[in-house]
């Protein structure tokens, strides 16, 4: 007998026939001997559409407000697939957040997970129960109901894993696992048998909307064993664990990419000492979350510098930017919009050379120029115009000898978060 958590993200619950599919897996899984904690999202779009109907009330719904409204969504998702279950014959309990013992802090609409206190889970667990959890929610310690943010059920999932020792946490979605790229882009993407912390914290921050990152850095800090596989077959999936086996000759596993990017430049800032900390401190105490920093040449005692946001946060940014003029002079200040970060990943460049340069020579011979460059040890982005996303993606993946021979099969709609 083993110890599952097994989260269902909302298009694998997107109807009342997949709700009664998810609920079968679940008592499939029982009859097999093992015992289930299932985490569920919101079913299909509901998350969206309650957003939207929010934002047509009010443009700046007050965050608390939002969390209201957004938990209902798993609170749903829950109830019924505790009921489809009951219909079959078996005994499941569905809790929300904070009855499973989800304490976060107060930050509404992006929570962090303070506490888990899963006394009440385990407790239906040994009574026997299908315990079945609402995702993405906690409550603070005032009482206030929380989100975790969007995609955060996989938080929930990985968490609860860890709080209750699980054997595996499976996350079940609408593709067969991981895939050296974005399947739906590049047809003949790779599955991935195995793939490491690292390398998926990377893909998952740079893009790949497969696996929440936190989720991953959770998984990775509390040593679960993560399988993401698919909720519309029984084919193996891939796992995610501290060392993956690399194929032979395998250097890049995955490719992402990204079109939340905006580019600002601020021109002639003062070539002094604190300036970028100036800049960058303001930036930040605005809660604005800076990626690619770069400083390009100094000349007559003024630096030229650009840095990527996220798209929703350039407006803020040039606010703040524009706040601090009095402080810290600069000439002017421009932002750039439809753009894409595209990143190769992978735990073997470390000992490889030549892997960024022949990443710049596909691109460039596509004739795109590079805007922007980054890197780590098991990474390299570039920023470049949106244009050309699918042509450059699929050209990186045959390049680095990714391509396979089979059509993947995408069971559904992708699960959106
Ligand atoms: N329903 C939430 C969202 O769409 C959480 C999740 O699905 O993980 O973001
Ligand atoms: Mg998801």
């Amino acid at each position: 007998m083993a110890l599952f958590v097994m989260k269902f993200g909302g298009s694998s619950v997107g109807d009342v026939e997949r709700m009664q599919r998810v609920a079968k897996r679940i008592v499939e899984k029982k009859l097999d001997g093992h015992q289930c904690v299932v985490v569920v999202s919101a079913m299909g779009d509901t998350t969206d559409d309650l957003i939207d109907k929010a934002k047509l009330l009010n443009s700046t719904p007050p965050a608390r407000e939002m969390d209201m409204l957004l938990t209902t969504g798993e609170q749903i998702s829950v109830s019924l697939l505790s009921i489809a279950v009951h219909q079959l014959g078996h005994e499941a309990v569905s809790y929300t957040g904070w009855q499973a013992g989800f304490l976060t802090d107060q930050t509404h609409g992006k929570a962090r997970i303070v506490d888990i206190d899963p006394a009440r889970v385990k407790q239906s667990l040994d009574n026997g129960q299908i315990v079945i959890v609402a995702g993405f929610q906690g409550a603070s310690d005032a009482g206030e109901i929380t989100t975790l943010g969007r995609g955060g059920s996989d938080t929930t999932a990985v968490a609860l894993a860890a709080a209750i020792q699980a054997d595996v946490c499976e996350i079940y979605t609408d593709v067969d696992g991981i895939y050296s790229t974005d399947p739906r882009l590049v047809r003949c993407a790779r599955k991935l048998n195995e793939i490491s912390y690292d390398e998926m914290l990377e893909l998952a921050h740079l893009g790949a909307a497969v696996l929440h990152p936190r989720a991953v850095e959770y998984a990775k800090h509390n040593k679960v064993c993560l399988v993401v596989r698919s909720s519309f077959n029984h084919n193996e999936g891939t796992t995610v664990k501290e060392e993956a086996v690399m194929e032979q000759g395998v250097v890049v596993s995955g490719i992402a990419y990204d079109k939340n990017v905006a580019r600002i430049s601020i021109m002639g800032v003062p070539d002094e000492p604190g300036v970028l900390a100036t800049v960058f401190g303001k930036l930040a105490d605005a809660s604005i979350d800076v990626d690619i920093i770069v400083q390009s040449g100094v000349q007559d005692g003024t630096a030229d510098f650009s840095f990527t946001t996220a798209l929703d946060d350039r407006e803020r940014a040039l606010q703040v930017i524009e706040s601090f003029r009095p402080q810290v002079p600069y000439h002017n200040v421009s932002s750039e919009v439809d753009l894409i970060k595209i990143s190769i990943v992978g735990a073997g460049m470390v000992s490889h050379p030549g892997v960024a340069a022949k990443m710049f020579e596909v691109i460039s011979k596509l004739g795109i120029s590079i805007k922007m460059v980054s890197t780590s040890e098991i990474k390299v982005s570039c920023v470049i115009s949106n244009y050309q996303l699918a042509e450059v993606v699929r050209a990186l993946h045959t390049a680095y000898g990714l391509d396979t021979v089979e059509d993947v099969f995408v069971g559904g709609p992708q699960d959106r978060r």
